[in-house]
């Protein structure tokens, strides 16, 4: 026993010595572009809420009037007593959203992943992954028992080789859509082709573009005018763009009936409170109707790149409201993490293994609810922190 508690003492100095340590910060206030953090008053530049709707008044109110009808808690899995009926309007209003025929809601997008993964595939099938991929969807091609095999970041001709290689009969290529520490895009039309011609389905996870990218935010896949037989499988994700909780898989009833069936991260779980899933009708409605949104992140994007071009600092190629710089060493990225958050801002230090050895990054995020002056704020911090460190 005591041997175990020693072993864990020295991973945990060994994370520390490789400046990889991770710790949490206590938000004391809502959620928003202004944060409290030990009584000081930051300027957030790294959250995924990128329309500024976590707490917006009409989502709050739709949250709170839906906890009066339908109390807090869920009670069961859905498949119990848990699928409420604005569990099943959200579906429906998310299935015309994305253009699919069904969506079935998970708890969390890490689950969604998992869940339809590892439904669609076992022993004697084969999954294809981008090296890049985030977390929940090499974790679910991990779980699922098939062969698991990764393909250069963005690379089709990569992919291509290894999808005619493989013997298998079900091969399910999986990708994100807007990469989630990279910023930057699945080639996602070029997937489609490949994966038709090669008989194998494609998933992509959209959690950083649906909401963001698009005519009326209607994410990556549909702005590249890809249907349901070109991505057969869709996932989105409702804590990032629609500010709330939650995930979903978008795809064809029988997809659909099938996840029902067999996705354990769906079955052997409960069901989001009820009111989550009415404060996201409300987010959705506010995700198609305010495209200004989308139009104020777009220039913020654009100011931040033109300002920090002049400051020498490598910015990854990027489009989205993900900019990230890269830095390199872990230590030297949580070293300018530390001095923004003296200078009044709060940016992540991502760092191996959320991302390759040697390609530390400051991962800044921008919000429709940002101004102009924050990000000239964030320049100038940026320039002093880059100097000083
Ligand atoms: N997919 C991608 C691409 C993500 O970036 C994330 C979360 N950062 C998830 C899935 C997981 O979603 P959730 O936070 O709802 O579990």
């Amino acid at each position: 026993m005591q041997q175990s508690f020693a072993d864990i003492n020295n991973q945990l100095v060994a994370i520390n010595e490789q400046g990889l340590y991770r710790s949490r910060r206590v938000i004391e206030s809502p959620q928003g572009v202004e944060v409290v953090v030990d009584g000081q008053k930051l300027i957030n530049f790294c959250s995924n809420d990128y329309l500024g709707l976590a707490n917006h008044p009409e989502v709050i109110e739709a949250y709170k009037k839906a906890s009066d009808q339908y109390g807090v808690g869920s009670g069961s899995a859905h498949l119990i007593c848990g699928h409420s009926q604005v569990h099943h309007q959200l579906e429906q209003e998310l299935a015309e959203f994305t253009g699919r025929d069904r969506v079935l809601l998970f708890s969390t997008g890490y689950m969604a992943n998992l869940g339809a993964i590892s439904a669609l595939l076992g022993r004697g099938d084969t999954v294809f992954e981008d090296r890049l991929n985030h977390a929940s969807l090499l974790d679910g091609g991990l779980l699922s028992g098939a062969q698991f095999k990764r393909y250069r970041h963005v690379d089709i001709e990569h992919l291509q080789a290894r999808l005619k290689s493989s013997q298998s009969k079900n091969k399910l290529v999986v990708s994100d859509g807007v990469f989630s520490m990279d910023g930057d895009l699945a080639p996602v039309k070029a997937l489609a082709k490949v994966t038709k011609e090669q008989g194998a389905w494609l998933m992509i996870d959209d959690a950083h573009g649906l909401g963001v990218i698009g005519d009326q935010g209607r994410g990556l896949v549909a702005q590249q005018q890809l249907e349901q037989n070109d991505v057969p499988i869709l996932v989105g994700t409702l804590g990032k763009a629609f500010g709330t909780f939650g995930a979903f898989v978008a795809g064809s009833e029988d997809l659909i009936e099938l996840l029902i069936q067999k996705a354990r991260s769906y079955i052997y779980t409960t069901a989001l409170p009820p009111a989550i899933a009415a404060a996201t009708r409300a987010s959705l409605k506010l995700v198609i109707a305010e495209q200004w949104r989308r139009d104020h992140l777009t220039d913020l994007v654009q100011q931040f790149q033109q300002g920090v071009s002049q400051l020498g600092l490598q910015l990854m190629p990027s489009l989205t409201a993900i900019q990230p710089i890269l830095i390199g060493e872990s230590e030297r990225a949580s070293e300018m993490s530390n001095n923004l958050l003296a200078q009044g801002f709060l940016v992540s230090a991502i760092r191996p293994p959320t991302v390759p050895n040697g390609s530390a990054r400051l991962r800044i995020t921008f919000s429709a609810e940002h101004t102009p002056e924050h990000v000239q704020r964030l320049l100038l911090a940026l320039d002093k922190s880059w100097l000083k460190t």
